[in-house]
């Protein structure tokens, strides 16, 4: 499809500038065929009248076999300088088309790559629910205690496909072209403190505890997707630490930015995975996490969404059993004038 498109265009480039070029070089024959017959007229009257010492007394032919030459090579000329501009045209053209069309081809691969993700994570649970009812239709005696387990088993399976939509639909809502995100003045502290409450029942469940230190800052943002995003990091911090284990959080105001960093001192990544995680559905070292815990590898793609959106930047460090940190940063408004505190409680 593409290969098609680029010759189409090619095509496109050759005859806008064929067209500009032979429009060009038909100006330019009939201004030089017309200076040559002025050229040759005054040379001839010239000379003649060097020859007789007076005015011709009879009009001189209009043309000469010499200007009819002039004209063979100045058409000659051009057709050569024509062809030039056409191997030229088409090129450039196919180099051009080519390197214009790179970012869609890019963009159409991965778009079909997350729908072949998407579609592959939808049908897994999908699966599981239609076989379990398979199985129950085949059954010949038909418990209660069977029918409870069934159903059971299915809202875990619904439950796993409502958290895959919604974050589907919320990476979408953050990756909208021209979306128009609703900002405004946000204290950092009020979203580390929903956010916290938010996190509060799985760190409980195990055992985790967070330490915060947080200077008030002020930011231009959204408060639904900074909270979101302060959710995911905490998340993950819970979701990849053992039990019994703390998670650090450091708010500072550092030049004009706003400086988060959530550190765990969890299972940590191997410095190959850390390039690909804020790729949709990257999940680091397959075997370790997607056996042991729950995700689809598009928390992270859509914390990175939200930082762009708010012009920031995110990083992470990590060391694989020593924990991981992650680093955002996002342009801040000022310092406020409340106090610092431990808002974990
Ligand atoms: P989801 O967030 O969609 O439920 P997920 O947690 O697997 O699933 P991401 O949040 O995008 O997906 O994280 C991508 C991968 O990065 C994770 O699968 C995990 O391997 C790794 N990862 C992220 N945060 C941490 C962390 N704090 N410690 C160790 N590994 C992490
Ligand atoms: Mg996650």
């Amino acid at each position: 499809m593409f290969h098609k498109t680029r010759l189409k265009l090619t095509a496109l480039y050759i005859l806008t500038t064929l067209l500009i070029s032979v429009t060009f070089s038909i100006g330019l024959y009939s201004m030089m065929v017309r200076e040559v017959t002025r050229f040759d007229k005054a040379q001839r009257f010239r000379i003649e009248r060097q020859i007789v010492g007076t005015a011709p007394s009879h009009p001189l032919p209009e043309t000469s076999e010499l200007i009819e030459e002039s004209k063979g090579r100045i058409v000659i000329f051009l057709i050569i300088i024509n062809a030039t501009v056409v191997l030229l045209a088409g090129g450039c053209g196919y180099f051009l088309a080519g390197r214009s069309l790179e970012p869609i081809e890019e963009m159409v691969r991965e778009q079909n790559r997350f729908i072949s993700d998407a579609s592959h994570e939808l049908r897994t649970p999908i699966t599981a629910l239609k076989s379990a009812f398979e199985v129950y239709r085949r059954s010949k005696k038909k418990t209660q205690k069977e029918a409870s387990a069934i159903i059971d088993d299915s809202l875990l399976e619904v439950d796993a496909l409502q958290n895959l939509t919604e974050s589907l639909l919320e990476l979408v809502q953050y990756n909208k072209p021209n979306k128009t995100t609703q900002m405004g003045r946000l204290d950092l502290v009020d979203i580390f403190k929903d956010a916290l409450r938010r996190v509060k029942p799985l760190a409980q469940k195990s055992q985790i505890k967070i330490k915060t230190d947080i200077t008030p800052v002020t930011v231009q943002g959204n408060g639904q997707a900074l909270k979101d995003l302060v959710v995911i990091l905490l998340d993950n911090a819970i979701k990849y630490s053992s039990q019994k284990t703390t998670i650090t959080i450091h708010v500072k105001k550092v030049q004009n930015n706003a400086v988060m960093s959530i550190s765990d001192r969890g299972i940590g990544m191997d410095q190959n995975d850390l390039p690909h995680i804020f790729e949709r559905f990257y999940r680091a070292d397959t075997a370790r996490t997607k056996r042991n815990t729950e995700g689809y590898g598009l928390g992270l793609a859509i914390a990175s969404e939200i930082v762009q959106t708010h012009n920031g930047t995110i990083q992470v460090s990590s060391e694989i059993k020593k924990g991981t940190t992650f680093t955002v940063t996002i342009p801040c408004i000022q310092t406020t004038m409340r106090k610092k505190s431990n808002i974990f409680s």
